[in-house]
């Protein structure tokens, strides 16, 4: 007997290319939502992108309500919540980096309304996924939320985010690979949920930014547009699994342990850069893949040494034999690395000297 299902969400528009900002009004209109909007940004993003789109608002006969953030936190995401039921609105739009997003997409959960987004900088792959996340003391909080509506990339504004950025958000992609492998050893060990389809289309997109890698260049609008189309096909992946897998694994855990040890010290997408060649060093012994990896992030200035990350060596020793703990997900890592063992796939790898 048959008995399979499975509900995949997307986002209905996503929009990604050169000035498409001066769409969103039409972008947003082709949703049929009704009511004002509540525009979620910070103090860069808000003159660059959230002033001009609300100027097409109010030409269009729409006042939105603005709320800047500058931390994300979960007063910042009250502080939404709070302005959203004030002004009576009813849909969000979170425009900026990772941040102003990530707490768009937590607020319109709570508060049960759509929301769209307006990514200034393709840092990492939560501005197109379902999945968001603030810190919450010394760990992260994160929700499996609703995909965003619509989703509008303008590669003229991304192209002028700090270069680091975009690295970053290559880094992330590239980061697939081992998310990927691990997925596939937890379908063999321990029988995890998998798709085939999520897999392929995850390892596809760290591919096709692998082999386009030298034309992701600063000050080039067309390595925007690379990252963010890979951003979003990795969005996609997720939404098909239903789940972070396909885009997150050891390298991933290694990375949020670093959030907590060290908040603040590295960007999310170098973090699990640097994460993920010691995970492919795990999966594929000293000759292996892990160079491959490796050589692609250098290739893109992304680091791949813990000095590089501005993270000192025992650090990435005690977030290594320590993060397996921080959620129940099967990966490369097991039951936890000793130290020992730790210490020679840092030293092998290159990550500690
Ligand atoms: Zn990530």
């Amino acid at each position: 007997m048959f008995e399979k299902s499975t509900w995949i969400r997307l986002p209905r528009n996503v929009v990604v290319g050169h000035g498409v900002i001066d769409n969103a009004v039409d972008v947003i209109d082709d949703l049929h939502l009704q009511g004002r909007p509540l525009f979620v940004t910070s103090p860069t993003p808000r003159e660059v992108a959230a002033d001009p789109i609300a100027a097409d608002f109010e030409a269009a006969g729409v006042e939105p309500a603005v709320v800047t953030v500058e931390t994300a936190t979960f007063d910042a995401v009250e502080r939404v919540i709070e302005t959203a039921e004030a002004e009576d609105v009813s849909y969000l739009v979170g425009i900026g980096g990772g941040k102003a997003i990530d707490i768009a997409k937590m607020a319109s959960d709570h508060l049960e309304m759509g929301f769209c987004s307006v990514p200034t900088a393709a840092s990492h792959d939560g501005i197109v996924s379902n999945r968001g996340s603030v810190p919450d003391g010394d760990t992260r909080h994160s929700v499996a939320a609703e995909p965003p509506l619509a989703v509008i990339a303008d590669t003229e504004v991304l192209a002028e985010a700090p270069w680091e950025l975009t690295t970053a958000g290559c880094a992330d992609i590239i980061s697939n690979y081992t998310a990927v492998m691990d997925w596939r050893l937890a379908k063999r060990l321990k029988d995890a949920e998998y798709s085939e389809y999520s897999a392929a289309l995850s390892e596809m997109t760290a591919e096709i930014l692998v082999d386009n890698a030298d034309m992701v260049r600063p000050g080039l609008e067309e390595s925007a547009w690379i990252v963010t189309k890979a951003l979003v096909s990795s969005g996609v992946a997720m939404s098909i699994a239903g789940s972070s897998r396909p885009a997150s694994g050891a390298e991933h855990l290694f990375s949020h342990q670093l959030d907590r040890l060290e908040p603040g010290a590295a960007l999310h997408g170098h973090q699990v850069g640097v994460g993920s060649i010691m995970a492919a060093y795990l999966h594929g012994g000293e000759r292996g893949f892990w160079q491959d990896i490796r050589s692609a992030l250098a290739s893109i200035d992304a680091p791949t040494t813990a000095e590089e990350l501005g993270i000192d060596d025992e650090t990435v020793i005690e977030a290594l034999t320590t993060c397996h703990e921080i959620r129940d997900r099967y990966t490369i890592l097991g039951d936890g690395m000793d130290e020992r063992a730790a210490r020679e796939v840092a030293t092998k790898t290159g990550v500690i000297s």
